[in-house]
């Protein structure tokens, strides 16, 4: 599943689209997707995992849910979701969701919890995690409300970065840790971005999908965590739990 950075790169990609004027549409999305014929995009878009394509009064929200992908200018063997033709090349979707949003996107999308935002804001992250002293930490990371664009990897990293065990209750953490970790959360998917970017992102993996922790030496632990389940690697002796 893409994480928020991917959203950066994608949103980069497309900007030869921007302004210009729709010609022709297909794909299999059971949306009306032929009322974007002829019209023109204003603005690509990302809050955290959600790319939003902008027009006039209205946007498409692409979210690439576990298996989505993309192709600018090229076409995959499978049918799109959704393909907006344009008169310097065309934009192909797969096995995404698609939706229409009908107002505009900053009435309901708050800019300051998504992590590569210039809205970006600490303060409002830091009042969230506050309120919510029982959630454990690898929760916290992935609640796209507190840190829009985190996902499963960047969790990861994120505590092993700043010595956390994943099932810490927020509420617990000493102030210096809490800060970190939202100061991480942001840091560290700048980091993916270049990484990502450069094609070396797998090589600078400390924790995920690791067998040994490099710091100490010893086997990692791989557990299925937190509301969502998803795989959490983590070391048990140098990342502490506070509880
Ligand atoms: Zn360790």
């Amino acid at each position: 599943m893409p994480e928020g950075p991917s959203i950066v790169i994608l949103k980069d990609a497309v900007q030869q689209f921007r302004k210009k004027k729709i010609i022709e549409v297909s794909g299999n999305s059971k949306l009306d997707i032929q009322r974007l014929k002829g019209k023109t995009i204003t603005d690509f878009k990302s809050w955290g995992k959600h790319f939003l394509i902008c027009f006039k009064d209205f946007a498409v929200r692409i979210h690439f849910m576990l298996f989505g992908s993309y192709r600018i200018n090229e076409r995959k063997e499978t049918s799109s979701r959704l393909t907006l033709v344009f008169n310097n090349g065309e934009l192909n979707f797969y096995t995404c969701s698609v939706q229409f949003i009908e107002v505009n996107p900053d009435n309901i999308y708050d800019w300051s919890a998504d992590v590569m935002s210039t809205e970006w804001n600490p303060a409002n992250a830091k009042k969230k995690l506050k309120a919510n002293p029982a959630m454990i930490v690898c929760d916290a990371l992935l609640d796209q409300n507190i840190f829009s664009g985190v996902g499963n990897i960047i969790k990861n990293e994120v505590l092993f970065r700043i010595y956390v065990h994943p099932a810490s209750k927020v509420g617990e953490l000493p102030s210096s840790k809490l800060k970190a970790l939202i100061d991480e959360a942001r840091n560290y998917s700048f980091d993916f971005l270049e990484w990502k970017k450069q094609f070396v992102l797998k090589k600078h993996w400390l924790i995920h999908t690791k067998k040994t922790c490099p710091r100490c030496n010893i086997p990692v632990v791989k557990k299925y965590m937190g509301k969502t389940n998803r795989r959490t690697f983590f070391c048990e002796n140098c990342q502490v739990l506070y509880e």
